[in-house]
């Protein structure tokens, strides 16, 4: 299994989806770097999320806050008191580990060597803000997203009015320096989040929180996750975070093991009674009919962005025995899939096909994410475009010269079709509505 997060990591690398970041300088530990391919697979992972929590919900509204906040915030997040990790160190070969992973070892797992007593670790990254040097201007990456939404609350209100329930949406970078990443990019120091904060009366919460852990877990099944490598894991009183009254997690059977994908929690009305204490802003909701004012409960779905991405390269690799060889195949959801359509010149000595073959190509373009590829022969063209997914590849024959028709194969099926250039798009518009 440990073998297939190598060959995942290899052709992330070979074809393009995922780098070591500053890898000419030898690199930087646990950082990476999207590629052509990745980027429009983490795109398209991201506006799957955006399209079912945002553009098909009535009761949900997008925002995009900066990463630096108010220092404060951290304050009344809890985050400056409660965001430590407990680490150890080994005395001899220096190594770090997680308090947690050790597993009551009083020794360190890799050499022996003593381990130094427990210390906790916060996660979040510091910087300062302006010219001046100086406490004051201490700031903090943001370790998560949620705390954006949670100090635009008032503003929501005043500018959308929505009546409870309502939610919020964010995509965005994140930061916490981990004590212990790796895992290719499972677990990384700067990653990207995708979280609704949803705003309930809280007599709705437990509902709310069960339908949420349903919607969610459908969203993965529905781009194609396996239902047998994914499940729900609800947290034990002792693991919940210092905000949550409850949480489940959904979980992703990887090669190195099953691991969070996302966890749903419901954090109660602990971030708003914060803030409101903080900033001394009121920061309650008014209900009109009933005359009431209370405090919200957040029902907070909270996914990465890197992890599902990760998920669904392993989810879709395939090895498949083809004649004598091995054909690696990216099944990727067709929503997810980076590039839709590939054109390929069965010959391209004949300049008639490669004119052909181009403008088909630069026709489809308009439509569909497509790509024109005439640096190989045929078969390593096909195995190409099967190792990072794409979806249809249209060839270009001596024949198509003549009868105006191009072959059509399917990823998936490997079946090849005949069909009409000028019927190209409708066929296409059709299989990948
Ligand atoms: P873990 O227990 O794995 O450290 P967490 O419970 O601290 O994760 P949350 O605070 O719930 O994570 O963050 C929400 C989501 O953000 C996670 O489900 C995960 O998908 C993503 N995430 C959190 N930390 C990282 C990281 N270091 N690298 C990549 N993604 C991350």
């Amino acid at each position: 299994m440990v073998d297939l997060m190598q060959k995942i990591v290899s052709l992330c690398k070979r074809r393009g989806f995922i780098f070591q970041s500053s890898e000419i300088y030898g690199g930087l530990a646990n950082t990476w770097d999207y590629g052509p391919y990745g980027v429009e697979l983490k795109n398209n992972v991201k506006h799957c999320w955006w399209k079912a929590n945002v553009y098909e919900q009535d009761d949900i509204f997008g925002i995009d806050a900066a990463i630096l906040m108010h220092p404060k915030v951290w304050k009344a997040s809890g985050h400056l008191e409660n965001f430590f990790d407990l680490k150890s160190d080994c005395k001899s070969c220096k190594l770090r580990f997680k308090t947690a992973d050790l597993k009551d070892k009083e020794k360190c797992p890799e050499c022996g060597g003593e381990l130094t007593p427990p210390r906790p670790f916060n996660l979040m990254f510091k910087t300062t803000y302006g010219a001046v040097e100086s406490d004051t201007s201490e700031v903090y990456f943001r370790p998560e997203t949620a705390q954006g939404m949670f100090v635009n609350f008032l503003n929501i209100l005043d500018s959308k009015h929505p009546k409870l329930p309502f939610g919020l949406a964010q995509i965005g970078k994140a930061f916490r320096n981990e004590v212990t990443p790796g895992n290719f990019t499972f677990r990384m120091r700067e990653f990207e989040q995708m979280e609704i904060e949803y705003f309930v009366h809280p007599q709705d919460a437990d509902k709310k929180l069960s339908e949420w852990i349903e919607r969610r877990f459908n969203w993965y099944l529905n781009l194609g996750i396996k239902k047998e490598n994914l499940r729900k894991r609800p947290h034990t009183k002792e693991e919940l975070a210092h905000y949550a009254v409850a949480c489940t997690d959904i979980e992703y059977h990887f090669p190195f093991g099953w691991a969070e994908l996302e966890g749903i929690a419901n954090r109660a009305d602990f971030d708003l009674k914060q803030h409101a204490q903080f900033s001394g802003k009121d920061l309650r909701y008014f209900d009109e009919v009933k005359k009431e004012r209370f405090y919200p409960y957040i029902i907070e779905p909270s996914g990465g962005v890197d992890r599902s991405v990760l998920a669904f390269l392993v989810n879709a690799y395939h090895e498949e025995k083809v004649k004598d060889d091995i054909r690696v195949v990216l099944k990727l959801h067709k929503d997810l899939a980076p590039i839709k359509v590939a054109v390929l010149p069965l010959l391209k000595n004949r300049p008639e096909i490669v004119e052909l073959a181009r403008k088909i190509a630069r026709d489809l373009k308009k439509n569909f994410v497509s790509t024109y590829d005439d640096t190989a022969a045929i078969g390593k063209l096909y195995r190409r475009q099967d190792e990072i997914g794409t979806l249809y590849c249209v060839t270009v024959d001596v024949e198509s010269l003549e009868d105006k028709k191009v072959t059509l194969r399917d990823r998936d099926t490997m079946q090849q079709d005949r069909i009409s250039i000028n019927q190209l798009r409708e066929y296409l518009t059709d299989k990948l509505r």
